[in-house]
């Protein structure tokens, strides 16, 4: 009899416990949301949906998990990171993303901005050099059912030849230039956003073509981003 009332309390209390952390990823979301969003200008009310339905400690370390809406990047492995929550809103806000765009993403990392943006739009095209991370990304958005989410992995400077072109393309690594194969992948009347500079201090840059073909690009905030890789200079 003690035995059972025993595992019957233990049953309540871990039961319990769960559900209080469930309630906490879902509260620290929501705060994170208020607090480093829409307090700091995202303003679009679709790209805040998005950011708080997405499971952001889902695409973090489990040993982080705690640390996933707090307001800062943070690591994932092989010296890469998951990017601060306010610079992955103000790269979707920023291309102003349409509910039947088609958009290709360079370095999925966790996939959390390719989750994102399939939240906003019908179709994501997402590549990552690390194949690890490529693999584990894409097991990750299969486990959260994201069906329309397509990872590769592969040097993304090339961008996806067969899938193009794009309505927009996001780029979430640094380099100091654009590079062409993906000016030449996007849509006429389509936005890239991408970190120029040195490897230390970089702008997110926005580069919209017109409908002529021509682009124009504008400097839009300071940042800090790991760098582009290429696979032959690794
Ligand atoms: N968007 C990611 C974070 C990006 S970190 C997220 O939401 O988690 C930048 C990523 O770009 C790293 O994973 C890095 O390995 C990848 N990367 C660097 N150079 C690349 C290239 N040439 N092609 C594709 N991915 C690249």
């Amino acid at each position: 009899m003690m035995t059972m009332m025993r595992t019957i309390l233990i049953i309540l209390v871990s039961l319990s416990v769960s559900d209080v952390s469930y309630a906490s990823f879902e509260e620290a979301r929501q705060e994170m949301v208020t607090k480093q969003l829409a307090a700091r200008g995202i303003a679009d009310t679709r790209v805040l949906s998005a950011m708080a339905k997405v499971p952001r400690h889902e695409f973090v370390p489990e040993e982080l998990q705690d640390e996933a809406y707090i307001d800062s990047p943070l690591p994932i492995g092989y010296r890469q990171t998951i990017s601060q929550p306010y610079i992955v809103a103000f790269m979707t806000q920023a291309l102003a993303p349409k509910a039947d765009d088609k958009i290709l993403e360079v370095g999925t990392g966790s996939g959390y901005q390719a989750a994102v943006l399939a939240e906003l739009v019908a179709e994501v095209y997402t590549i990552e050099i690390v194949h690890e991370l490529a693999v584990s990304a894409k097991d990750r958005l299969k486990r959260l059912a994201y069906k329309n989410i397509q990872v590769r992995s592969g040097d993304g400077y090339l961008g996806w030849q067969e899938a193009a072109p794009f309505d927009a393309i996001m780029v979430t690594a640094g380099a100091d230039h654009i590079p062409q194969p993906l000016i030449d992948q996007l849509q006429s009347g389509g936005k890239l956003i991408m970190p120029v500079g040195t490897r230390l201090f970089q702008d997110l840059q926005i580069l919209r073509k017109d409908d002529s073909g021509k682009v124009k690009v504008e400097k839009v905030l300071p940042v800090r981003f790991v760098p582009l890789t290429r696979k032959t200079a690794n």
